[in-house]
C-alpha cells in the first residue's frame, strides 16, 4: 500500500473512532441525568424449557435474577412504596427497584412467589377482576394476599385498553376494579396498572382522579408525557432475553427505560405501533360522531 493511502486510512480511522466517542458522550449526558427506579414487569413461569414467550420466562431464570438483586443488596420496595417515595419526594434508597407481576397467572403464584418469599421480596401483583372470576384464581391470590408480601395493584375490570373506551367506560374500569378488589381482598389498593400499557392525557388524569396514588405503565406514549409523572411509570419487560445475566443487569440498571426511550425518539418509533393505530382510530371516530 501507498505511504499516502495508509495515511488517510489512519486519518479517516481517528475521525470515525472520534465521531463514535463523541455520539456515545452525548447519549450518556443525555441518559444518565434521568436515571429511574427500575419497575420490572413479569407475567407467567414455567418449567419447561421449550414453553417460554415473551410473557412466560423460565422459572430457572427467575431464580436466578432474584438471586441477583439479593446478592447485590437491591432494595426491593412495592409499587405502592415506589409512590409514597416519588409523591413526599423523598430520597430513594441507592438501588431501589419494583417487582411487579401481571394479569394473575397461576404460575406467579405456584412457582415465582416461592422465590421472592425465600428472599423476603415484597412485590405487586396486578390483578383484573374478570382474571378472579373463577372461585380457585380468587381463593389463590386471596390466600397470598393474606400472608402480606405481596400487595395488591389494580388491572381493571375487564382488561380492555383505556383508550378504545369511552369516558364513563374508563371512569368505571378505574373506579370499580378499586372498590371491589378492595372489598374482596380487604386492603388498599393503591396503584393501577393500564392494560396493554395503553393511556393518553385523559387517562391519566382519570386515574389520578379515582384515587390511585401512583400507576404503571409500558408502552412508550406517543406526544411527549412530563418526565417524573407518578402515573406514568415506565416498565421493563423482563422477556426471555433476560435470562442472559448481562441483559438483565442493565435492565436492573435505572438506565435501561430513559436509553430505550431516547433511542426510540431518535428513530420516531412509537411502540407498539398497532396500538397507537388503534387509538388514533377510536380518537377520530369519536371526533366524528361529537362534530
Ligand atoms: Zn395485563
Amino acid at each position: 500500500m501507498k505511504k499516502q493511502t495508509k495515511r488517510r486510512l489512519k486519518v479517516s480511522a481517528a475521525v470515525v473512532a472520534a465521531a463514535g466517542a463523541v455520539a456515545i458522550a452525548v447519549a450518556l449526558m443525555l441518559i444518565v441525568p434521568h436515571r429511574t427506579v427500575p419497575v420490572l414487569m413479569y407475567h407467567g413461569f414455567t418449567e419447561d424449557e421449550s414453553a417460554t414467550s415473551t410473557l412466560v420466562i423460565e422459572l430457572e431464570d427467575f431464580e436466578r435474577q432474584m438471586t441477583y438483586l439479593a446478592d447485590n443488596h437491591f432494595n426491593v420496595i412495592s409499587a405502592s412504596g415506589l409512590a409514597d417515595y416519588l409523591a413526599n419526594g423523598k430520597e430513594l434508597p441507592p438501588k431501589t427497584i419494583v417487582l411487579t407481576f401481571d394479569d394473575g397467572y397461576k404460575s406467579f403464584f405456584d412457582l415465582a412467589y416461592p422465590v421472592l418469599q425465600k428472599h423476603g421480596f415484597p412485590a405487586t401483583a396486578y390483578l383484573f377482576i374478570d382474571g378472579l372470576a373463577r372461585p380457585d384464581d380468587l381463593d389463590r391470590a386471596k390466600g397470598i394476599s393474606a400472608e402480606g408480601l405481596v400487595e395488591i395493584g389494580s388491572h381493571g375490570v375487564t382488561h380492555r385498553m383505556l383508550p378504545l373506551l369511552d369516558p364513563d367506560e374508563i371512569a368505571w374500569e378505574l373506579v370499580s376494579s378499586k372498590q371491589q378488589l378492595e372489598a374482596e381482598f380487604g386492603v388498599p389498593v393503591e396503584t393501577f396498572c393500564y392494560p396493554a400499557g395503553a393511556i393518553t392525557e385523559a387517562i391519566v388524569t382519570a386515574t389520578a382522579a379515582a384515587g390511585y396514588t401512583a400507576a404503571v405503565a409500558t408502552a412508550y406514549q406517543r406526544g411527549q408525557f412530563p418526565r417524573g409523572n407518578r402515573y406514568i411509570q415506565r416498565r421493563v419487560l423482563v422477556s426471555p432475553v433476560a435470562g442472559c445475566p448481562r441483559v438483565f443487569r442493565i435492565m436492573t440498571s435505572g438506565y435501561y427505560v430513559p436509553a430505550r426511550e431516547l433511542t426510540l425518539k431518535i428513530l420516531g418509533i412509537r411502540v407498539p405501533r398497532d396500538l397507537y393505530r388503534k387509538i388514533e382510530h377510536h380518537e377520530q371516530a369519536s371526533a366524528d360522531i361529537h362534530r
